[in-house]
């Protein structure tokens, strides 16, 4: 019988990692690992961050070596696009017009950013940023800019600020809601991250939407804003929020909904297909609801467990990790544990105002997780606290005064 074939569609951090770990625990037969992008895959969170101020090495960049691929056996394919899948064949065509035959297929096709509606979003100097052309693109407007414009308050558009802040150029971020970051994190961590970015000189306008782009020659030059007010931006950014790629999975009759639905298990409506990373649509424990993630923490998971999955369908675990997120904004290091939102009690512990503390975040007294900023241990142990169930940390017990994470005795797991 001839060795199986796993395809992969998507060579992001998902399906790097999938293809990686299919070979890493013994998978003996063909892997192909096809990207729409001519880069092998490449680490996409400093794009956002550190890319911006200054071009990093190449081997900083990129998620895998080349020579990896080849030294793996894994048939690396970049500047191919999967146009068609069909299922009955188990074949996968690409736009080159090459066919593929598969016996597993991994959908890690990602998201790709929203874009602006607003009149003028076309002009020259609207950029968005997901891909590593975005990020050059970006990075060389950045050096000719005098006013950044950021649409969006979330993770993007935070991070691009502080980057260009950093550089000196005069940046404004308009939020639709009354705060930042609203989809991600608590009332107190969007005030201190408002703080953060005010006292750098970012002008932080909530509450406010952009109404129109008015441009020069082809080039953005004013934001209209919905008030009426017209603020100077000869570079704009968009950072509202992305859209899983999922008309690959539609068209071939798999079920989507803002993202490709997956059970347990990670499989799609077939069987024989499995989605990861953000495309993905999934039940999870940790929020008891259904939930589509961007972070490498869910990618690099989730790879591992569809990798299990494939190597021994019988025995396939649920996919149970607990989530967590990180941004940088100037040297504030924020990390995510758990699912926060819908919370409806904060307790704070540790120093806000030196700038080292965390959120701890509750629903019904029971903890969610913890927003800290460079408190890393706190961190750590809130997502091993999520990961076991442990119900001990309370709100009374965080706010009790002298408390201290680290120094708690925690029920073992
Ligand atoms: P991203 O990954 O792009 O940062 P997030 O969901 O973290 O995505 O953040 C997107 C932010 O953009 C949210 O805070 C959302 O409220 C905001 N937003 C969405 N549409 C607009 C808009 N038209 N103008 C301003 N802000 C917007």
């Amino acid at each position: 019988m001839a060795l199986p074939t796993v395809v992969v569609v998507g060579a992001g951090q998902a399906g790097s990692d999938v293809a990686a770990a299919l070979r890493s625990r013994g998978f003996t037969g063909r892997i192909v690992l096809l990207g729409d992008e001519p880069e092998p895959p490449y680490r996409k969170p400093l794009l956002s961050k550190e890319y911006l101020l200054a071009e990093p090495a190449a081997e900083d960049l990129e998620l895998r070596p080349e020579s990896f691929h080849t030294a793996q056996g894994i048939e690396l394919m970049t500047g191919e696009r999967a146009v068609r899948i069909d299922r009955d064949a188990r074949r996968l065509l690409l736009a080159s017009g090459r066919e593929l035959s598969y016996d597993h297929l991994v959908l890690a096709t990602g998201a790709r950013p929203r874009r602006l509606s607003v009149p003028g979003a076309d002009l020259a100097g609207v950029l968005a940023l997901r891909t590593l052309a975005d990020a050059r693109a970006l990075r060389a407007a950045l050096a000719g800019t005098g006013d950044l414009l950021v649409v969006g308050g979330g993770f993007i558009g935070l991070e691009v600020a502080a980057a260009a802040r950093t550089l000196g150029v005069r940046v404004a971020v308009v939020e639709t809601r009354d705060r930042l970051m609203g989809r991600s994190v608590s009332e107190p961590m969007a005030r201190h991250l408002a703080g953060l970015h005010t006292e750098r000189g970012v002008r932080v306008l909530l509450s406010e939407e952009l109404a129109a782009l008015h441009g020069e020659n082809g080039r953005v030059q004013v934001a209209e804003l919905a008030s009426g007010e017209r603020i100077a931006a000869d570079l704009v950014v968009a950072g509202v929020g992305v859209l899983p790629n999922t008309a690959l999975a539609a068209d071939a009759g798999l079920e989507v909904g803002d993202g490709v639905l997956v059970d347990a298990r990670l499989r799609t409506s077939d069987p024989l297909v499995h989605a990861i990373g953000d495309c993905a649509r999934f039940p999870s424990p940790h929020a008891r609801r259904h939930l589509r993630l961007e972070s490498v923490q869910n990618a690099a998971d989730q790879a591992r467990c569809v990798a299990g999955a494939i190597l021994d369908p019988a025995g396939a675990p649920t996919y149970d990790a607990v989530p967590w997120f990180w941004t940088q904004q100037y040297g504030a290091r924020l990390q995510i544990a758990g699912v926060t939102d819908g919370h409806d009690r904060t307790v704070t512990a540790g120093d806000p105002a030196g700038g080292r503390f965390s959120v701890f975040c509750f629903r019904a007294g029971r903890l969610l997780g913890a927003e800290s900023v460079n408190r890393p241990a706190d961190h750590m142990i809130t997502r091993r606290l999520l990961a076991t169930g442990d119900r001990s940390l309370t709100p009374d017990v965080v706010a009790a005064p002298g408390f201290d994470l680290k120094h708690r005795q925690f029920q073992p797991a």
